[in-house]
């Protein structure tokens, strides 16, 4: 009798361990989806608009300069043109591999607006810092191997990179806009470059 009404217990409380451990990893797919972009699995632009505020907070309350560079690909219209729309996500692929192995492990890339530019955001980091490690994107950037997917060899991409490092009377607004004019700067001095 006590015999059975202990595995009763036992299969009873498996049964809801399975159950919580289920809705866990249902819930953690659910999150991950809200704040990962799908095609380049970088932080996408609803994580960013939280995380902005409160890396900036951060780095004024510590008198730190948290840097943001904004990476967007060149001529990338031209690009998926001449190499398809899934030759240009592989391109987008291979550049997220960059930012995701050639940052430190603190630094945040993301996807900003969802199409072919990125935004970095690099805590504790001088204005220095921030120029050394666009500079070492770029250049990892256009040495990258981009392959359709039917397997075949595709030709490099370029990027052009803004920098800009937040002062304590930053804002999230100020400091995107110094990065995207510096963008811009670089968009039109030629391209496949780095200013700041
Ligand atoms: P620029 O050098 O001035 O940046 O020129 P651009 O051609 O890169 O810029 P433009 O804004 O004219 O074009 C951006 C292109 O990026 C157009 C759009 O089709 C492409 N794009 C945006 N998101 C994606 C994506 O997820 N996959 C692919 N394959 N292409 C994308
Ligand atoms: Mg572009
Ligand atoms: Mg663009």
């Amino acid at each position: 009798m006590a015999g059975n009404l202990l595995k009763l217990l036992t299969r009873w409380m498996k049964e809801n361990t399975r159950r919580i451990v289920s809705d866990r990893l249902q819930i953690e797919e659910l999150t991950d989806h809200v704040h990962v972009d799908a095609l380049t699995r970088l932080y996408n632009r609803r994580w960013l608009d939280n995380a902005l505020e409160r890396l900036l907070a951060q780095a004024i309350k510590a008198q730190q300069g948290l840097g943001v560079l904004l990476i967007d690909v060149d001529y990338f219209k031209q690009y998926n043109d001449t190499h398809g729309h899934p030759g240009g996500d592989q391109a987008l692929v291979a550049l997220s591999n960059v930012l995701k192995t050639t940052l430190r492990p603190y630094d945040f890339a993301t996807r900003y607006g969802g199409g072919e530019e990125f935004l970095v955001l690099l805590p504790h980091t001088t204005e220095e810092e921030a120029i050394a490690t666009a500079q070492r994107l770029w250049d990892a950037a256009r040495g990258v191997a981009i392959v359709s997917p039917t397997g075949t060899a595709l030709p490099g991409i370029t990027v052009s990179i803004g920098v800009a490092v937040s002062d304590v009377h930053s804002t999230v607004h100020s400091l995107v806009a110094a990065a995207d004019e510096k963008l811009y700067l670089a968009k039109n001095s030629g391209r496949s470059g780095v200013k700041f």
